[in-house]
Order: structure tokens, then sequence, then C-alpha cells
């Protein structure tokens, strides 16, 4: 769609200056340790059938493998897991459909190579920036891959997507922030935020973590985010050389906030899951928690600089269920996780393998609400290129009101509509303005809906917002004026 925003240049290739980013820094980098983790790594099919004949979770039958090879399931995504994460996988289904390869993720490969026209956005290799915060990509693996990666071209390479060099970023910050401060810059805010993702930066080692935290706060920056799933696929990784790490990070910059937006996608990753994969409750009535996971949580929240956010997509056969994503919210903020973001599934290729259509999602998310308190609350979205669009509310249609009204106002009214709010956006003038289109129960993505829109509160002129509104309405104008 026709954004007016002035395209960046292409992403290509990056220096590599971690010796610079050091230098004169022995005395810090002398006191970060690192951890020599054995994840077990278990990536694509070959190691998949090692592992079975190790004696290792049987997540895959020999004939899965076999079809998921002859359907070059490799080429899209290979699969990758952990051990730990396999492990919980066999006594959960969730975790398993979670990680599992589909064969019907080949049947259908339509969907977006570069979603949502990210290197569009990046000024500078292994950036992209929209808002007040921008994204980071710090290193190109997680420790296990979901299938529904939102980021699956960056983690095969299959764009030109790059990691990037702090040094190369903390210039361009300045240097942005610097314009903005002289008024050189008006149509985009000073950066303030960053997000360092991937891939998983809890993957990297602590000093190369901290090359990228230290970098921006030294930048200026006042809240750095850390995307991760490892709190998931590989708690161990939350330990004392990392806890001192951040602590020595902190005794720098006392002033930095540090976010942890962490990825659970299904409450089997963090409560306690018995071998018959039940959940276990208490003498109080509470939930058991999974131990690694639960120590990791507590040592996040005892430091005042850190907060954790969970977001997550709303994925078939994972976590397509009102009372799990209703458990999931109660148990996380109980455990000191704020509940941010429920989404869609990105349009990723092969995304309909994964997907549970728009208003699906809407409705499981809704009634997930019941029963919550405020503080426990998310809300459901879609991240698009216009940015962050919540999905306030579905409205059911009313058949009589297609001879009432009439015309294709009446057929739209008899449909039903869905209702958009730009809740964060990167055009300022457009910030919480409305989509309002033609319910579309099959639709799996906001491009389902780009032919029903009545009012486009992503256009900047009124002409355009209220174009299509016009237009169904004319008729009944026209009729009016006779
Ligand atoms: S944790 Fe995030 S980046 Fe890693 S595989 Fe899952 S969705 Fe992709």
């Amino acid at each position: 769609m026709p954004f007016d925003h002035k395209p960046e240049p292409i992403a290509t290739s990056r220096p590599k200056q971690k010796g610079l980013v050091r230098r004169h820094k022995d005395n810090v980098y002398g006191q970060i340790s690192e951890t020599k983790f054995n994840r077990y790594v278990v990536h694509d099919i070959a190691r998949y059938r090692k592992y079975v004949d190790e004696g290792g979770a049987a997540v895959y039958s020999q004939d899965e493998l076999d079809e998921l090879e002859a359907a070059g399931i490799s080429d899209r995504l290979p699969p990758r897991a952990t051990g730990y994460y396999l492990d919980l996988a066999k006594r959960s289904q969730a975790v398993r459909n979670l990680i599992k390869a589909r064969p019907e993720e080949m049947e259908d490969l339509s969907g977006e190579k570069d979603p949502s026209n990210q290197l569009k956005y990046s000024p500078v290799p292994g950036l992209l920036h929209k808002y007040e915060l921008c994204l980071i990509y710090v290193v190109r693996t997680c420790s296990s891959w979901c299938r529904y990666c939102y980021r699956s071209d960056f983690l095969t390479g299959k764009t030109e997507k790059d990691t990037a060099s702090i040094t190369e970023i903390t210039d361009y910050i300045k240097g942005h922030n610097a314009a903005v401060e002289a008024g050189e810059i008006t149509d985009k805010p000073k950066i303030r935020e960053a997000l360092l993702s991937g891939g998983d930066p809890m993957v990297l080692s602590n000093r190369n973590l901290f090359d990228y935290l230290n970098g921006l706060a030294e930048a200026g920056l006042e809240v750095i985010r850390i995307g991760t799933k490892e709190m998931a696929f590989f708690p161990e990784r939350f330990d004392d050389n990392f806890f001192e790490m951040l602590d020595l990070f902190h005794e720098l910059h006392p002033h930095v906030l540090v976010a942890f937006m962490v990825h659970f996608t299904h409450p089997d990753e963090f409560l306690h899951v018995t071998n018959d994969g039940e959940w276990v409750r208490d003498e109080h009535g509470r939930f058991l928690r999974n131990r690694l996971v639960e120590s990791a949580a507590q040592r996040l929240r005892s430091r005042p600089f850190v907060t954790l956010e969970n977001q997550t997509p709303i994925i078939d056969q994972v976590n397509d269920n009102a009372d799990v994503l209703r458990t999931m919210q109660q148990e996380l903020k109980r455990m000191g996780v704020n509940n941010h973001y429920y989404f869609q599934c990105r349009e990723i290729e092969g995304f309909r393998a994964f997907a549970v259509p728009v208003e699906t999602a809407w409705k499981l998310h809704t009634e997930s609400q019941h029963g919550l308190s405020g503080i426990e609350r998310s809300r459901f979205a879609l991240s698009t290129e216009a940015g962050k669009m919540e999905l306030v509310s579905v409205i059911d249609g009313d058949e009589r009101l297609a001879d009432t009204v009439g015309g294709p106002l009446g057929e739209a009214l008899a449909e039903g509509l869905v209702i958009f709010r730009l809740h964060r956006t990167p055009f300022e003038n457009r910030q919480s303005d409305i989509v309002i289109a033609r319910r579309n129960p099959d639709a799996l993505w906001i491009t389902g809906y780009e032919d029903r829109i009545l009012y486009d509160g992503r256009r900047e002129d009124a002409d355009d917002k209220f174009g299509p509104l016009l237009a169904a309405l004319a008729p009944a104008l026209m009729t009016a004026a006779e």
C-alpha cells in the first residue's frame, strides 16, 4: 500500500569491530565470565534421526521424518530444538506442535518473504527504525526454532537482512538523535529504546551481549529490550555468570531499564508438567511452576532495573483455546511477567499451516479476558507495516440492514464490521486512528480486509480515509439528492 514514508537504503553487509568496541575496557570485560552450556541442540532431520536412535524424545516417527524430508521441509526452515525443550515436548502436546514441522507447511508457501516490508525501514545493516524504538538483529539463531517463526527469513538468510555492527548502529543512533535535536529531522522522534532481537540475544555469550548493551547505553538509550524465548527453550541460560554480567551493566549504567520481552506461547512452558501432561496444584490450589523457569523469573524480578513482558502469537493447535490463554495470562502475571501483546500469526511463507483466522483469534483472545483483572489483561494486535493494529472489535452483521439501508453500505452492515485501532504507528498524525472493514471470517492477515475497507485511518488525506465509505454511501446520497 502506498505509505508516504521515504524508502531507505537496503541492508547488505556489516564490518565486525569487536576489538574496537572492547578497546581500553579490559577491566570491564575481565569481570565477565562465560558458562560453557550444552544445550544439546538437535538441528535438522538427519540429526533428529540420530537423536531418536540414541534414545532421545521421539517427537517424530520415522515415517513422519521420511514425509518431511520428501516434502523438502528443511528448505523452508529446518526443525531445531534443545534437548530440554524436546523432553518437555514429550510431555506436552502444545509444545510438540510448536516445534514439530508440519507437512502442510510445504503445501502452500504463499506469504511474505520479508514480512511487513522490514527492509524498507533498515537504514543500516541489522537495524530497523520506525519509532522511538529501534530493532537490532544481533544473532541469526535461537536455541530452538518455532515453526511459525516470524523471523524465519533472517534465520535462514533468505533476505538481505544481516546482523548488526554495534559501532555502525551507535553511530546511526547518535547521528539521528543529534539531527532531531538540531531540528534537521522532524518526521521521527529521538531513538530512546532498542530491542535486541534476531534470533535470540540470549544465545550470545555474556561478553557479546554486553557489547550491545554497553554500546547502546553509551549512545544514550534509556531502555534496552531483550527479545528472548530462552526462558522456555533453555532456562538454565539465566545462571550466575549471566546475572553477574547484568549487574555489572547496571552498575555502569544505573539509569538504563532492561526489559526482557519474553515469549511464552503456552502455560506448559512455565508450569510444572507431569509425565502425563498434567499441571499440578499445591495445597492452596495454586499451580506449581517449572523450577528452572521460576528461578530465572525470580532472579530477573528481584532486580529493580528489570521488567518482564510477554508477547506471543495465537497459533493453531498450540494455544488456540480461550481457557489456555486465560490461564497463561493469570499465571504469567502471578510469576511477575506482564502480559503485553497477543499477536496474529504473521504472514511469513507457509503461515497458513499455523495461522488461526483473524476473527477467530480475536474471539479466543476476547473470551480469554473474561475473569481477568485489569492488570492481567493484554491486547490482541497485528504487527503490520503501518504499525501495531489492535483489533478492538468484531461486530456481527444484521441481515435486515441489507434491505433497510440498501446499497454497498447495507451489504456491509449485513455482513458485519471489524474495527482496528492504530495502537502504535510510525506516522505521528495517525496515532490511535481506526480502520473499519467489512468482516471476512476467512482472513488470515490484514490483506484479507484490504478490499473491504470502509474507513482507512492509515491514510494521510481525509479524502483517502473516507473514500471507500463515501463510495459505499454514494447510492443513498444520490437518492437523497434526487
Ligand atoms: S523464538 Fe522468535 S526468533 Fe526464535 S524461532 Fe521462535 S519466533 Fe523465531
